[in-house]
């Protein structure tokens, strides 16, 4: 569903003068797409004269280390609040409700800046009052883009910002597989490599850059660890803070490894548990009509995408597995 607030255009377009501050947001643990998303966003603005920051909620992941402007990031640091404060617009890019800023959160909701929301997951919050989204593009670095055009920038984007957006639809499409069947994704994709960026070495830096630790991880997890509950065609695995240290697992890590079930015929729906210090964070994707989104959302603290989502349990470790199992029994008994 496409969602802009009344007469968007023309409100933003009166808002956005170079007189302003403006910051972007991405989200908390920010992936390919918030971080192509913001990062493209804002060599846009600086290359149209705007003076603009970005900021992250928490560190970037290994693999993202690379983008074009990653070294200009501030990560968010608890009671510094000085750059949110000194905005006067603020963008925020993948993500649907403020809460997913976690430790920015309260600092971003009581900010006096004009807030505008560039972002494709369903159900907005109204913690943006501009609000600029849609579910049915890849990501939110295609609305970006669209959003760029609508400004009538569409020159000021270079390969910088070809890059960081490119980076983001790639990503979030899990490279080209899921939600990426409209033709204007790849019309969009056209008109990014005409401006020279390299796609190969971005597929490579990040698809190809991992650790051997990691792919040791990955083999012990789908030997070891994954389970298959095959009434309900649905695969899931545990991993706790020793094997995370273990392996060395880092932030991001959790995506290619999701996924992997997902090859398997007769599994529809994966789910991975990362033990936290304080909660367990689950990772959920799905094929076809299996919407994760509703069931994290109805049993998991969280939400996403119908695909792809995610959310937290505030139970022991050692409760987990039995919650998710009678979580996933009631949603397939009610769906
Ligand atoms: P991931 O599994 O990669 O962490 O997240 C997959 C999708 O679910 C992303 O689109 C992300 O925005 C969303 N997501 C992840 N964690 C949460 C959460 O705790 N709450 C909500 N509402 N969405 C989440
Ligand atoms: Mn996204």
């Amino acid at each position: 569903m496409k969602i802009l607030t009344e007469d968007f255009e023309n409100k933003v377009k009166k808002i956005l003068t170079k007189d302003k501050k403006i910051l972007i947001s991405g989200h908390y643990n920010p992936d390919g797409d918030s971080l192509g998303g913001s990062l493209g966003l804002y060599y846009l603005l600086e290359n149209a004269g705007f003076d603009v920051f970005v900021m992250m909620p928490s560190d970037l992941p290994d693999f993202m280390k690379w983008l074009p402007g990653a070294d200009k990031i501030s990560i968010y640091k608890k009671r510094k609040n000085e750059l949110i404060n000194s905005a006067d617009i603020i963008f925020f890019v993948d993500f649907n409700d403020v809460s997913r800023t976690e430790n920015a959160a309260e600092a971003l909701k009581n900010s006096e800046a004009v807030k505008i929301m560039l972002d494709h997951h369903p159900q907005p919050s109204d913690d943006a009052e501009f609000i600029f989204s849609d579910t049915k593009v890849s990501s939110a670095s295609e609305i970006v883009y669209e959003f760029i055009n609508m400004l009538g920038f569409s020159e000021y984007i270079d390969k910088n910002v070809a890059t960081c957006l490119f980076t983001g639809i790639m990503t979030d499409t899990l490279n080209f597989s899921v939600n990426s069947s409209r033709p204007e994704t790849f019309e969009i994709v056209s008109n990014l490599l005409s401006l020279g960026i390299d796609k190969d070495a971005v597929y490579e830096k990040v698809n190809n850059n991992f650790s051997l630790k990691r792919l040791k991880l990955i083999g012990y997890l789908l030997y070891k660890k994954m389970k298959a509950v095959s009434d309900y065609k649905f695969a899931y695995m545990l991993i706790s803070k020793k094997e995370l240290n273990e392996f060395d697992f880092r932030d991001g890590d959790h995506e290619g490894i999701v996924n992997m079930p997902l090859s398997v015929a007769d599994i529809n729906v994966s789910l991975i548990v990362i033990e936290q210090d304080d909660f367990v964070k689950l990772s959920l994707r799905s094929k076809g009509d299996y919407d994760v989104n509703l069931l994290a959302r109805k049993y998991f603290n969280g939400g996403g995408h119908k695909n792809a989502a995610g959310g937290r349990i505030y139970k022991p470790y050692s409760e987990v597995e039995d919650y998710i199992l009678s979580s996933v029994k009631a949603y397939f008994s009610e769906n």
